[in-house]
């Protein structure tokens, strides 16, 4: 049996190495860049895209869970691997056996770390996460002092550093990049008067944003995969980065026909047909990542035009318009996200069709099809 599918997502490695660099470039030779390649690297596929960013001189890696840090180091993926999320007390060993650099909220994880350390008779290096007015993971500012204090006593144990995340790093007009980076670097002070260790918090919109953020170290992660946090440069803008989107999605259509007017399409007959219309069904649906929210919404190209969904889209498949476009047949390649001739279709134009953000279209479409790779 063939696992072939009509539906491929295609992943430019050359794009992931090209961006990395862009990046490191903007960060400086004294900053080093963190990859973010949780949620299988933005839907890029882990692996492969940390492949492609350690070619490009990258040495920290940032993930999710243990599981994926695990299977990252089976790979054969050097250098520091940051577990962000903590993990299952019965996995600690995991940590010691691949090296790994677990990020640390809570006293509970600390003491279950130390006693696998000093059973062990290892020392790990930890680095504590605040939380300085995301109100996500992370210690709160009036509970840090006494956090670091009892960690300062937990044999094998060793604090290598601290970090926090902006809630509106890609907004520089927003109140809180200032008052967060006040809080944390209030936290490092107060590391720094305890103990070593590095200080991060920057993550993509703060790499671009806000250069007084960088510290020690930042982290990268839609930037990597060619897209700005807030979306869609606007016309207007002078920022100049020339990042590379690095994944696009086609298909092909699977029937072609035209329809009476007065005709419903798909389920609930959500569209109905004004005119004759030719539509072209093609084999993606939300299933394949392909939001229910782009019926009657959503653009695909074929034969570099653009042709609008019509009707719902159902779980496997879609129909869409081609009235207007000459000599469509069953077999004609589709895009849905990237380029065909001159038309091209970004992971920001399918978010504002769906109304949420490039970073979830990347996810939903990368982590739902088969993805192959090109150099
Ligand atoms: C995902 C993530 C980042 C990267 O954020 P981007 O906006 O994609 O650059 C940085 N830090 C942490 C802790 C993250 O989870």
């Amino acid at each position: 049996m063939s696992d072939k599918s009509f539906n491929c997502i295609r992943i430019d490695t050359k794009a992931l190495q090209a961006n990395f660099s862009i990046i490191r470039k903007i960060a400086g030779d004294r900053v080093p860049v963190m990859a973010m390649v949780k949620a299988d690297a933005y839907g890029h596929g882990m692996v492969m895209a940390a492949g492609a960013f350690a070619r490009a001189g990258c040495t920290v890696f940032g993930v999710a869970e243990l599981r994926e840090a695990v299977l990252l180091r089976q790979a054969g993926i050097a250098g520091d691997i940051f577990v962000t999320l903590g993990f299952a007390a019965e996995d600690t060993e995991l940590l010691f056996r691949y090296a790994l650099t677990p990020v640390i909220y809570s006293l509970e994880a600390a003491r279950v770390l130390s006693g696998t350390a000093t059973a062990l008779g290892k020392e790990i290096g930890i680095h504590i996460k605040v939380d300085s007015g995301m109100s996500r993971l992370g210690i709160l500012a009036a509970d840090l002092s006494a956090f670091l204090e009892a960690i300062l006593t937990l044999p094998g144990l060793r604090v290598a550093g601290i970090m926090s995340h902006f809630p509106e790093s890609d907004n520089p007009e927003a109140e809180s990049n200032e008052k967060g980076f006040a809080a944390f670097s209030a936290a490092c002070s107060e590391m720094k008067n305890r103990c070593a260790g590095i200080r991060h918090i920057a993550n993509s919109g703060a790499v671009l944003n806000f250069p007084d953020t960088w510290c020690d170290m930042v982290r990268a992660g839609i930037s990597l995969y060619g897209y700005l946090p807030e979306g869609r440069p606007a016309p207007d803008s002078t920022k100049k980065v020339d990042l590379i989107p690095a994944m696009s999605f086609t298909t092909k259509i699977l029937q072609v026909k035209t329809l009476p007017a007065g005709t419903g399409v798909s389920y609930g007959h959500t569209f109905r047909t004004k005119q004759p219309i030719t539509i072209a069904v093609i084999p993606v649906g939300y299933e394949d990542g392909f939001s229910r929210l782009f019926s009657n919404r959503g653009e695909v190209l074929i034969h570099g035009r653009r042709a609008k969904v019509r009707g719902r889209v159902c779980m496997n498949m879609c129909m869409v318009e081609v009235t207007d476009v000459e000599g469509v047949r069953a077999g004609d390649e589709v895009v849905l996200l990237g380029r065909q001739q001159e038309a091209v279709i970004t992971a920001d134009d399918l978010a504002e069709a769906m109304g949420s953000i490039s970073y979830e279209v990347l996810c939903l479409l990368g982590n739902n099809n088969k993805r192959e790779y090109i150099e």
